[in-house]
């Protein structure tokens, strides 16, 4: 099973991803975190992506299809994955399907998750990420938390650079203008299902397994 979860920064995507790796037991495949662990180690492509993700910009498509490519490549993909994160360009969609062509793959379904600008960025501001891990937590959830949930790091939480609010629009601009146009592709090979992320983690995930009939 291949499957492509899709939507503005912060719509709940990477969450979403992670229950249906699970329960699958297909790999969570996510740009966002291969260039965030490339930037931590301080990779050449790390050094390069750290300046653009910054300031909310996209990543080169040769530098992210070259990622892809590796990634999936690896034999833990054969049974599939979920993206989330990739494709965000039309150039990227189409490298995709040439690579699922090659891996004699059928087709992926695209899991749109959509909601209203002004509450995605409220639910932005409100998370922060382990610098650990990479987990991300609202805030409510780590109040009174001084280690991590997720991998017992210590005072290890902050606010992503590119949650930050500046950023934040930027991201969505850019949501807007090239990544949005991504949905059409998909749609005009009806490869599309629309689920509204403003409910709770789990009325959004029995949503999306309603949807795609599991
Ligand atoms: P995310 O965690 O998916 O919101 O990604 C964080 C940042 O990584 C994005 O704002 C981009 O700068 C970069 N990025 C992640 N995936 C891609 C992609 N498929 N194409 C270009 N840039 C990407």
């Amino acid at each position: 099973m291949q499957l492509l979860l899709f939507g503005a920064p912060g719509v709940g995507k990477g969450t979403q991803a992670k229950l249906l790796s699970t329960k699958f037991n297909i790999p969570h495949i996510s740009t966002g975190e291969i260039l965030r662990q490339a930037v931590k180690d301080q990779t050449q492509l790390g050094k390069k992506a750290q300046e653009i993700m910054n300031r909310g910009d996209l990543v080169p498509d040769e530098i992210m299809i070259g990622i892809i490519r590796d990634r999936l490549g690896k034999s833990d993909c054969n049974k599939g994955f979920i993206l989330d994160g990739f494709p965000r360009t039309e150039e990227q969609a189409m490298e995709l399907d040439n690579l699922l062509d090659e891996m004699n793959l059928g087709y992926i379904k695209l899991i749109n998750i959509f909601a209203e600008e002004n509450e995605i960025i409220k639910r932005l501001n409100n998370r922060r990420a382990c610098k650990e891990c990479g987990e991300i937590f609202t805030l409510e959830e780590i109040k009174d938390d001084e280690k991590c949930p997720n991998c017992d790091a210590k005072d290890s939480f902050y606010l992503r650079e590119d949650d930050k609010e500046d950023v934040i629009r930027k991201r969505m601009e850019v949501f807007r203008t090239t990544t949005e146009p991504v949905l059409n592709y998909y749609k005009m090979k009806d490869q599309v299902v629309s689920v509204n992320g403003l409910g709770s983690v789990e009325e959004v995930n029995n949503e999306i397994l309603k949807t795609i009939g599991l």
